[in-house]
């Protein structure tokens, strides 16, 4: 079983549901058209690491990138639910990374094949604790940064998503149900870029947490 922390107490890890596509200039960088519906893939909870644990770059790819992303803990089963409800459902918020082997993707997008093999592998999700959802004023206003070696390369605040947490909870819903445990990555701002053995990743929300991992 995989587990994560919520204020102090360990929690088993459900599905990890992510979405793609939502920060603008992230679209435009990567050179993608602005989605109709939200962008939705899924991690396993295998793919969790904790911070400061090492990421592993599986040996099928040589252009692994960072992404940082909002967490965000399910806590209390949500279908169909409409987004003024969907906070009520957030449990706790973390810092996440979405690693991404941009070179398996790139192959999968060409071939209109599932991104999985190129999100999925084992470590493609580091994740901080999580704080409880009422320490969180609003979830739409938070600085949100990484650096690499001390250098900044993503350096972003929610208020950029295009579709709010709580839109994302209830399109989600839409589709399946999210159980307590399960956990949302919101998209990444701009600045994605590759790492490479031997780097080291701070990753930082505001009123959240940080996340420091290294590569291995
Ligand atoms: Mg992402």
């Amino acid at each position: 079983m995989h587990t994560v922390k919520l204020d102090g107490k360990d929690i088993a890890a459900g599905k990890i549901v992510c979405i793609g596509r939502n920060y603008v200039e992230h679209i435009r960088e990567l050179g993608n058209k602005i989605p109709d519906q939200p962008v939705i893939f899924m991690k396993p909870p295998s793919a969790i690491v904790a911070s400061g644990g090492s990421i592993v770059i599986p040996p099928h790819s040589n252009d692994c990138h960072h992404e940082v992303e909002l967490a965000v803990l399910i806590g209390k089963p949500a279908k169909d639910i409409g987004a003024e409800q969907a906070l009520d459902h957030v449990s706790g918020y973390a810092v996440a990374l979405d690693l991404t082997l941009r070179d398996v993707q790139s192959v999968q997008k060409e071939k209109g094949l599932p991104w999985e093999i190129a999100k999925a592998f084992d470590t493609s999700c580091p994740l901080s604790a999580f704080v409880p959802a009422a320490q969180v004023e609003d979830p739409q206003n938070l600085s949100i940064t990484l650096t690499v070696n001390g250098e900044v390369r993503q350096d972003g605040n929610t208020k950029e998503m295009m579709r709010s947490v709580a839109e994302l909870i209830a399109a989600a819903s839409s589709y399946f149900t999210l159980e307590a445990g399960d956990i949302l990555l919101t998209g990444t701002p701009s600045g994605v870029a590759r790492i490479l053995s031997g780097d080291r990743l701070v990753a930082a929300i505001e009123q959240v947490g940080i996340l420091e991992v290294s590569v291995a």
